[in-house]
């Protein structure tokens, strides 16, 4: 049996962060990831291929539509699919060689297969390379993330009928691409394929897109995103999707089936709390199968840790690495936490749309008397000076104290912006707070101190 004082399963942000804030302590770590390449659904099938993809689409249909506007005439302009998937692939290869490079840096033990608990800190390695391994660890943490969620009815073929991990690869495309569900990630591979040409249709079943959003958000991004030529179809019910010798068919509650050549499900995420070997330690799941943990991550047993998406809260990555900075904290120091209050979240439209804090729907839900300041993007020398006029930065403080509960934004650049919102919750800033804190110009930063100044009615510029 081999030691370690830690043994991670699973090499997303999550896991892959925690080993290398754990061995920055001097702990003797091993990391167990069954993928060749690290980096998890992250780098290798999400926030990564995707954004790249978004990246060079935008690219595609600003050639083709807006740098005209800009007094630029580009003629020819021409798609070339297999380079750009390429380009995503190299990108991905890049980050994913990365994290082995830290990983050997920061002397992190890698193991290439499958883990499984085998009882109290024994964890049992089935090798992709054959054999097996037999690790032993005073501590371990469960970091093995999620999987696309199915929907009954809808028969998968990693062809026709696809997740999103197919939909970053599609080898030519689609005329009509159906998404099923409107949250983020349907809607940003959504805007990847209908830049490219596709008539894309979204299939929702509430009365609303990107759920959770803060909602007169989610309402502008439907209008900007539908102006942009996506279909949406509201309230919604799926009730099966199927390839055919043709393409796809799609049926839905009440209304006649639709066909298309490619379905794109992606109605959320189920953890990967399977085949783990859990009951051999006790460590509970919850309803939804997601790993039951306290405020410290640490599961029903001892010495067993769970963080990112395998545990309930946001999916995101940059959630599942402060997870995972937290737990190395506090099994090498005893102090490490999260401030799930300040875990900005970004989806990757143009424009992009990102929050921080508590919804105006939250607090009018929870009798939080707040206060609200509003600023157009169009009102913004520089978002002018782009051609990006579109959205609206909406800061929520507290009515008595002025202290910011929530920042939305709908906007260009607005995933960049959000990081000066979120340092403004983290250090518990007030309103008056950005709004006197000096903004260069002309930047889009300045419409989110115009939104702080308009919390107190003292807007300048609109
Ligand atoms: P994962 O990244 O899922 O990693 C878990 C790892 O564990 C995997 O590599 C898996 O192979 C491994 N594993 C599982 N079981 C075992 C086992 N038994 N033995 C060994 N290894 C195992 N988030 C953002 O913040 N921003 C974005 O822009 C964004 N875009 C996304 C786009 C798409 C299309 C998708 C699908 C997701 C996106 N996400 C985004 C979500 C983000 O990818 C996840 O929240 C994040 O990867 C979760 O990290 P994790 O470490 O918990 O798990």
């Amino acid at each position: 049996m081999i030691q370690h004082d830690l043994v991670i399963i699973g090499a997303g942000p999550g896991g892959y962060v925690a080993a290398i804030r754990a061995a920055q302590f001097g702990l003797n770590v091993a990391c167990v990831e069954k993928e060749q390449q690290l980096g998890g659904t992250c780098l290798r099938v999400g926030c990564i291929p995707s954004k790249a993809l978004l990246e060079s689409s935008e690219k595609y249909a600003e050639a083709k539509h807006t740098l005209s506007e800009h007094g630029v005439r580009v003629a020819g302009v021409e798609l070339d699919l297999p380079a750009m998937m390429a380009r995503k692939d190299r990108v991905v290869k890049t980050l994913t060689g990365g994290v082995d490079s830290l990983f050997k840096k920061n002397k992190v033990t890698r193991y290439l297969g499958t883990a499984k608990l085998n009882g109290p800190g024994r964890v049992d390695v089935t090798l992709a390379s054959g054999g097996a391994e037999q690790l032993q660890a005073k501590n371990i943490i469960i970091a093995t993330g999620s999987r696309s969620s199915e929907l009954k009815g809808v028969v998968l073929d990693g062809k026709n009928v696809t997740t999103s991990t197919e939909a970053l690869a599609y080898d030519s495309v689609p005329k009509h691409l159906i998404v099923i569900g409107g949250g983020y990630i349907g809607v940003e591979l959504g805007c990847v394929w209908a830049r490219l040409g596709s008539k894309v249709t979204v299939l929702e079943y509430l009365d609303r897109i990107l759920a959770g959003a803060d909602s007169d958000i989610a309402a502008e991004a439907l209008k900007i995103l539908a102006k942009q030529g996506i279909e949406f179809k509201l309230n919604t019910r799926v009730t099966s999707a199927r390839a055919t010798a043709t393409g796809c068919i799609v049926e839905r509650d009440g209304a006649e089936p639709i066909t298309c050549d490619k379905v794109l499900v992606a109605v959320g995420r189920k953890a990967n709390s399977d085949n783990l070997g859990l009951e051999t330690v006790g460590v509970e799941l919850d309803k939804l199968g997601r790993i039951v943990v306290d405020k410290h991550l640490k599961t029903t047993a001892a010495n067993i840790y769970a963080i990112g998406d395998v545990v309930p809260g946001f999916l995101l990555a940059h959630k599942a690495e402060d997870e995972g900075i937290a737990v190395a904290e506090f099994i090498a120091t005893g102090h490490g936490h999260v401030n799930y209050d300040a875990i900005p979240a970004v989806v990757y439209t143009e424009p992009e749309i990102a929050s921080v804090g508590r919804t105006e729907d939250t607090l009018k839900q929870q009798g939080v008397a707040y206060k609200k300041g509003v600023f157009q993007f169009r009102a913004n020398g520089r978002a002018r000076a782009m051609n990006h006029v579109e959205g609206f930065v909406k800061i929520l403080a507290d009515a008595t104290t002025d202290r910011v509960l929530g920042v939305h934004i709908i906007g260009a650049r607005a995933g960049d912006l959000i990081a000066e919102c979120a340092a403004a919750i983290e250090f518990g800033a007030s309103a008056e707070d950005i709004a006197r804190t000096s903004h260069a110009h002309p930047t889009l930063a300045e419409a989110v101190k115009e939104a702080a100044l308009a919390v107190d009615g003292r807007v300048i510029h609109s």
